[in-house]
């Protein structure tokens, strides 16, 4: 038998996964079929992908995850804010195996797509009222919908230069990366990058006045402003209650758009459907990816329709808005506005204030911050958080580090009150452990 014709994974026992607690771990970490498994991957995959720990998932439902050798995690991670409705929702899976077996694809760039269509309304339907009637353009990725939302920008401003934040994370492409200012390692080896980028300090909007329009760039110059209502992979970094509504005065002042990154914050996590609506202001362009399709690949820009300017064939996808990532959003859309989106900001503020007991015992906890299921705890250094989430991972809970020394917490917005005391409890645990 040829290697690829091998199942590096040992037949599971059938035990029903949704009503599983967790965690439940019945080897030691990494099992001997996760430990094959990550061999041989080695041997082939890009070494540009960075794993954090030695976890093979092999199926998953709700907030539980069982690897390969049959251990289960709880997670607290969504796999990056993605399976918002849970792992393999019913709704969704069954959305998907309907869509499959009526179209799997037929180009929307070219083609009309009653579903895409239908998923553009529902979403145009979530703006705020002062962006008037929106228009959509899907993608595949977040990174996708942050270039499409740059070209945008420039186009109907007929300007060059974007304004993007310290710490922000907007992707990985060439021009999306010229955004990108959280880790240096991620932009260092690959310049020159998309020019016309300035980057001011997060949460600060009196530098752009004081030193970006009057040093290095005027206002007149600037397409676009963008920024994320919460830091993600910057380390969950919630702005002052100033900053929006001055980034909004900015733009309307020298004509510039005002793009909202949703693409983490998005889509109920911060229990509303996004989390600009906590800042009270109405950007030009929201961006959404992530957990619009619950895991499917999809991204959509979300922009006023006077901005809209650009004609047939300016921009397109061969894949954007593929109609079973369609019919996936759909259904993660029905459960979002059904409930999920109020249950997020109840058990956001359940874990909220778990965390903030546990900062009351542990020292080592600096902040707890965030909104709804977006939810950061900062420690008093690197080493102290990658020990929590090295350690969390072996007593069997998924969470990952962002920024310098914060671990997030941003689970499907499925999970119940009892995974999120488990959550607590853990890591409780393991900060009696590694402080
Ligand atoms: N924007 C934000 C705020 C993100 O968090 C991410 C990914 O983490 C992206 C854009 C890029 O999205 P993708 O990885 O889907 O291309």
């Amino acid at each position: 038998m040829s290697e690829s014709n091998m199942s590096a994974v040992t037949p599971l026992p059938e035990r029903d996964l949704a009503t599983a607690t967790a965690p439940d771990l019945v080897t030691a970490l990494p099992g001997p079929a996760a430990r094959a498994a990550i061999a041989r991957d080695a041997r082939v995959t890009s070494p540009s992908l960075g794993r954090v720990y030695p976890l093979v998932p092999a199926r998953a439902a709700g907030c539980v995850i069982e690897d390969v050798d049959g251990n289960r995690f709880l997670d607290a991670n969504a796999g990056i804010a993605v399976n918002s409705t849970g792992h393999c929702h019913p709704d969704v899976v069954a959305a998907i195996e309907a869509q499959s077996r009526t179209l799997l694809h037929y180009c929307s760039s070219d083609w009309y797509l009653p579903i895409y269509t239908e998923l553009c309304e529902r979403l145009v339907a979530t703006v705020p009222v002062e962006m008037g009637n929106a228009q959509v353009f899907l993608g595949n990725s977040g990174t996708e919908a942050v270039e499409a939302a740059i070209k945008l920008a420039r186009y109907a401003t007929k300007r060059q230069n974007v304004i993007a934040f310290l710490g922000g994370f907007h992707g990985r492409s060439l021009g999306s990366l010229a955004l990108t200012a959280s880790k240096s390692k991620y932009r260092g080896g690959f310049g020159p990058l998309t020019p016309g980028v300035y980057h001011a300090p997060y949460g600060d909007a009196t530098y752009l006045d004081d030193v970006v329009f009057e040093h290095l760039c005027p206002p007149d110059d600037v397409a676009a402003i963008i920024a994320e209502p919460i830091q993600g992979e910057g380390g969950y970094v919630v702005p002052p209650p100033d900053f929006w509504p001055a980034l909004r005065r900015i733009c309307d002042e020298h004509g510039i758009v005002l793009i909202a990154d949703e693409v983490q914050s998005g889509i109920g996590r911060t229990g509303r459907m996004w989390a600009t609506e906590h800042e009270g202001v109405a950007p030009d362009i929201i961006l959404a990816g992530k957990g619009i399709a619950s895991g499917l690949p999809l991204s959509a820009v979300i922009a006023r329709e006077d901005l809209m300017t650009w004609g047939p064939g300016q921009h397109g996808s061969t894949f954007g808005g593929n109609p079973v990532a369609c019919a996936a959003a759909l259904a993660t859309l029905d459960l979002v506005e059904g409930g999920l989106m109020q249950h997020a900001k109840v058990l956001g503020d359940h874990l909220a204030n778990g965390l903030r007991a546990l900062a009351s015992r542990h020292g080592a906890i600096r902040d707890v911050r965030g909104r709804g299921l977006m939810l950061g705890i900062e420690f008093a250094d690197h080493d102290i958080a990658e020990a929590v989430e090295q350690t969390a991972f072996r007593k069997g809970l998924l969470v990952l580090m962002c920024g310098k020394a914060t671990l997030r917490i941003a689970p499907p917005l499925v999970m119940s009150v009892a995974q999120a005391d488990v959550v607590l409890a853990i890591l409780d645990e393991v900060l009696g452990e590694v402080t």
